[in-house]
C-alpha cells in the first residue's frame, strides 16, 4: 500500500527534525545540490524541475537555458538577422566557476541582459 501525501510529509518532516537532509542533484552542468523540504521532496518524485525552478525562484524556462548554456552567460543584443546574438559575456568566467554557481545565480545575471564586447557591453541589448 502507497502511504497518503499527509503520512508521508509526516514522515519526511520527522526524519527532518532528527538531522536528516533531504538533499537532491538536479541535471546541470556542474555537480549541485539543493536541500529541499518534506512537501518538495514529494513534490520532486513527479516534477523534479518544477520543484528546482519554484525552489530556487526561477522559471523552468530559465532553469533550462542554464543547461543548456552550460551555465555561461550568453550576449542579450539581436544580430542583423534578427537572432540573439549568443557570444559569451567576458569577464563571467568567476561567476560561470563560482563554487556555488547554480541556475538561481545564473538567472540573476542573466536578468541583467550584458551584451559581448562586439556589442558595447552594453545592458539590454540593442542591435549589432
Ligand atoms: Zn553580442
Amino acid at each position: 500500500m502507497i502511504p497518503n501525501r499527509d503520512d508521508l510529509v509526516e514522515a519526511l518532516t520527522y526524519l527532518c527534525e532528527v538531522g536528516v537532509d533531504l538533499t537532491v542533484m538536479p541535471a546541470g552542468p556542474f555537480d549541485w545540490h539543493l536541500t529541499l523540504t518534506p512537501q518538495e521532496a514529494i513534490d520532486y518524485m513527479t516534477d523534479p524541475d518544477g520543484v528546482v525552478a519554484r525552489h530556487l525562484g526561477i522559471s523552468i524556462g530559465e532553469l533550462n537555458t542554464w543547461r543548456e548554456t552550460n551555465g555561461t552567460y550568453l550576449c542579450h543584443a539581436i544580430t542583423h538577422q534578427g537572432k540573439r546574438c549568443r557570444r559569451v559575456i567576458p569577464g563571467t568566467y568567476f561567476l560561470i566557476y563560482d563554487p556555488a554557481h547554480n541556475p538561481a545565480k545564473w538567472a540573476a545575471f542573466e536578468r541583467l541582459g550584458h551584451c559581448c564586447t562586439q556589442h558595447g557591453g552594453r545592458r539590454n541589448g540593442g542591435a549589432s
